[in-house]
């Protein structure tokens, strides 16, 4: 039988699949975190004593425990369905799991995903950062000084940067990424994502920490940080961003694949045109020449003759 790694819930309770909830009811057993955590989810599907006697604890320690006496793999070889659950989210993100799964594909167990939330794709899909890369720090440290080695690892990133936080420590992280990130960096703090009282707060980071202080009387509660990447600083290796430079070479290729280098065609002079009506002819000629890998002195020419144009009618 595979391993099923169930996604449960980051607060609001409907948020379980179909899927989900098919597989717990299927499974004869369910690695949970807190075996009490999974019975309150599943009380308000009438499961709770059901889901209660087959669940097996497997928060941190258990799961090392688990992985030096395996009997669950045997388990999973006699045909016994088992799913593995964290309190909320995903499995093994910033929670136990990742070991189980390990173990599961060392001995040939089959692993099967049930997708669902996750407190990172949540916040980071209403950030509206950069979609093309993120990169997950998980929880910021808890000592001052290796939060800024992580904050200083990070400030030159590209991509947007997700970190978990505890509202006790918000306020020093805030102040030490303001310190060391400047003021201007664009951030979204979520709150309580899904939940009653979820908070969303945007903006620059001594914005966000003004909002939270006008926002709530304690702080308290659990928190995704997005902060926005460096528009312009050095990409990963390897990876195409849109907007960078590469990117417009690549669409370039792929729009015009066997363009003549040495004369300008219809299509090239028409989108010339278009970005003159925003852009000074010196500008547009650049931006059409990386887009189309032609002589940005072709285009620069064909600039004149429309501003020239232009000025005669
Ligand atoms: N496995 C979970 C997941 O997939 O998101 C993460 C578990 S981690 C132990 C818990 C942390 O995730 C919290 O401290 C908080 O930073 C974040 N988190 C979880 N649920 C959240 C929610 N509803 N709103 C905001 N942050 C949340």
């Amino acid at each position: 039988m595979p391993l099923y790694v169930v996604a449960t819930p980051i607060g609001n309770i409907e948020d379980l699949s179909p899927r989900a909830l098919q597989t717990l009811k299927d499974s004869q057993l369910i690695l949970a975190e807190d075996t009490r955590k999974i019975r309150d989810l599943v009380a308000v599907y009438g499961l709770a004593n059901q889901i209660e006697r087959k669940s097996q604890r497997c928060d941190s320690r258990a799961e090392q425990q688990l992985c030096k006496d395996p009997k669950f793999i045997e388990q999973l070889k006699s045909n016994i369905q088992i799913a593995l659950v964290s309190d909320a989210g995903s499995p093994a993100i910033s929670d136990p799991g990742a070991s189980i799964v390990a173990l599961a594909y060392r001995e040939g167990v089959q692993v099967i995903p049930v997708p669902g939330p996750s407190a990172v794709t949540t916040a980071l899909s209403i950030s509206g950062f950069s979609d093309t890369q993120f990169i997950f720090a998980g929880y910021f440290p808890r000592t001052s000084n290796e939060r800024c080695k992580i904050i200083q690892q990070y400030k030159t990133a590209k991509s947007s940067i997700v970190f978990y936080e505890t509202a006790q420590r918000i306020d020093d992280s805030l102040k030490e990424l303001c310190e060391l990130w400047g003021a201007e960096r664009q951030a979204l703090l979520a709150r309580e994502l899904t939940k009653q009282y979820e908070s969303l707060y945007r903006g620059t980071l001594p914005e966000i920490k003004q909002q939270l202080v006008e926002g709530v009387s304690e702080c308290k509660g659990e928190m995704v940080l997005v902060l926005e990447g460096v528009k312009g600083a050095k990409g990963v290796k390897g990876v195409k961003e849109w907007g960078s430079e590469s990117a417009i070479q690549s669409l370039g290729a792929t729009l015009y694949p066997d363009a003549n280098q040495e004369q300008l065609s219809e299509e090239d002079k028409f989108m010339l045109k278009l970005l003159l009506e925003h852009l000074p002819s010196k500008t547009g000629a650049a931006i059409a020449a990386k887009i189309t890998s032609k002589k940005r002195k072709l285009f620069y020419e064909q600039a004149i003759k429309i501003t020239q144009s232009k000025k005669e009618s």
